[in-house]
């Protein structure tokens, strides 16, 4: 059976419990214990589907289809592990549950309270899979004090309460601030935060303290007084230059072991570190650097396209070279003359995933560009259908090509190469979908099968005829266009197994020109980067040898 840590924040947030958890995550694998990270989130959402990036950044999309939290992705990212759907929950979907059971009637007419009924929901969830695991890590979202926190706090306290005694931890996340005037770090606002911690019956074990530089003995030890840890206990997180040190630097800090003695498990197996250590030596001494362009609705918030940050990091590992990647906002080539000015500089361009019409015809701008000047061009999701709409234009004179998400909202007739996609196939049953349906969950999610054309780019970077890639789009390139597309030099080299749904196109005369209907930056992590995005990478370091 599972032990169970659980990882709670303090004193504000932002302070990086998803990166701690997902790097105590790898530290553990790396001592040779399987894992599973999982997120519980107090908003009211039922998830993060609907909820615009600038609210909550990215949304993650596991294998099964669930649309989750950004810290997810982190958690894959470092562990490698893929995430189900049953790996985050948010209060919305708790009482989404509990009220479905009331209305089905399984509670026998009892009284519906928070206790028992949402807090032994929050233990079920938990409970998942329980057996397959060495360690099962629950962050928990926000932190303690918040109202929607509450039952979930409660919860993780009637669960390690009745788990047998040294089975589940604590380990809580705060801040040690530095104030400057007097020189010192101050430790009240943690001592604070584990009073309230301990004034709902839960006690640390472990305490992670995040400050600006190294914890002197002295706080050291004043913490672990007031807060009842050991000063073994107290790990300081400090300001990494990348994320992927966060392995190492906890390692150093002992973070894996305060968790194994907090555990009692003695002696402690050894950890491997090998995998980390190389992708930091990779990331410290780059041989050369290329810049990449990213043409986007969302720029201002780089959470927004998290995944897609991270996996070029990983393009760049793959290929020893430090990616500057730079975020430019899709309406500027609307408005601006000369985009050739603005995307001269770069080595590459990419166009990520979006919704909704706004920068679209900036995105299509972009996207002539890159084909046009033969820099290379990687399109995701709304970024391929951009390039299908502009090769259609410019390709096919088809010049009013456009997508059935946006044109024809100023009443003008189009021509609709992108389209609503009603209906699709999903493990051999037609999964149908109409415009009066609900938005919450219903675009194509998830894992697909897409099939390669022998012979193609994409085959080769692959090195497969068949992949798995993950979707999330309600919009999908018209096949009926194929012959001419071919015809015109676009290939549609990927397609759905029943050849309905162009999955990948690209221009064989072009030094890298893909579009993706996927999102294949979810699968990339650090020790093992998406062969995409690795050979992306690899053509931005052709092109900047060019110029
Ligand atoms: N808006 C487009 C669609 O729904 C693209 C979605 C995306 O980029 N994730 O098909």
């Amino acid at each position: 059976m599972a032990r169970f840590v659980f990882i709670t924040g303090g004193v504000v947030s932002s302070l990086g419990k998803g990166l701690a958890s997902a790097a105590l995550g790898a530290l553990l694998q790396a001592r040779g214990y399987s894992v599973r990270l999982r997120k519980l989130d107090p908003y009211l959402n039922v998830d993060p589907g609907t909820m615009s990036p600038y609210e909550h950044g990215e949304v993650f999309v596991t294998d099964d289809g669930a649309e989750t939290d950004l810290d997810l992705g982190h958690y894959e990212r470092f562990t490698g592990v893929a995430a189900r759907r049953t790996d985050s929950i948010s209060s919305g979907r708790i009482y989404q549950n509990v009220l479905d059971r009331e209305r089905r009637g399984d509670y026998l007419g009892k009284t519906i309270q928070v206790i028992p009924h949402v807090t032994d929901e929050i233990k079920d969830f938990i409970r998942i899979g329980e057996d397959e695991v060495d360690f099962m890590l629950c962050e928990i979202g926000g932190t303690v004090g918040d109202i929607e926190g509450l039952p979930f706090f409660e919860a993780i306290r009637q669960f390690a309460q009745e788990k047998p005694r040294g089975q589940c931890i604590f380990v809580h996340l705060t801040l040690l601030p530095f104030i400057a005037a007097s020189g010192e770090l101050k430790t009240k606002p943690t001592q604070h935060s584990v009073k309230e911690l301990r004034a709902i019956g839960l006690a640390p074990d472990v305490l992670v303290c995040r400050a600006e530089g190294p914890i002197p003995a002295r706080e050291r030890e004043k913490l672990a007084l007031f807060c009842n840890v050991r000063p073994e206990a107290v790990v300081a997180a400090q300001d990494l230059k990348s994320i992927y040190e966060a392995p190492l630097a906890y390692h150093r800090e002992g973070l894996d072991q305060a968790v194994l003695d907090a555990f009692m498990i003695s002696p402690a197996p050894r950890p491997n570190l090998a995998r980390w250590e190389d992708v930091i030596d990779r990331i410290h001494n780059p041989e050369g650097e290329v810049r990449v362009a990213i043409v986007g609705k969302y720029t201002q918030l780089e959470d927004a396209y998290k995944s897609i940050a991270e996996a070029l990091v990983h393009g760049g590992i793959a290929n020893r070279v430090r990616v500057r990647s730079d975020w430019l906002e899709a309406e500027l080539f609307e408005r601006e003359e000369d985009i050739a000015a603005l995307l001269e500089p770069y080595d590459a361009i990419l166009v990520p995933g979006g919704f909704g019409e706004r920068g679209t015809e900036g995105k299509i701008r972009a996207a002539e560009f890159a084909r046009t000047r033969k820099v290379p061009y990687f399109g995701i999701c709304l970024g391929m259908q951009m390039a299908v709409i502009e090769g259609a234009r410019n390709l096919l004179d088809l010049r009013d090509a456009g997508s059935e998400e946006f044109a024809g909202g100023d009443g003008q007739p189009f021509t609709p190469v992108v389209y609503y996609l009603k209906e699709w196939m999903k493990a051999g049953l037609a999964v149908r979908r109409s415009a009066e349906d609900a938005k919450g969950g219903t675009m194509r999610l998830g894992a697909y099968t897409a099939r390669l054309v022998e012979g193609s780019q994409v085959a080769g970077i692959y090195g497969a005829l068949e992949i798995s890639e993950r979707h999330r789009h309600r919009y999908e390139v018209d096949i009926k266009y194929r012959d001419r597309f071919e015809a015109s030099g676009v290939c549609l080299s990927g397609l759905s197994p029943d050849g309905r749904l162009p999955e990948i196109i690209e221009i064989p005369d072009h030094p890298w020109y893909i579009g993706v209907q996927f999102h294949p930056e979810l699968k990339s992590k650090p020790f093992e980067p998406h062969p995409l995005f690795a050979d992306f990478i690899r053509a931005a370091v052709e092109q900047s040898r060019l110029v």
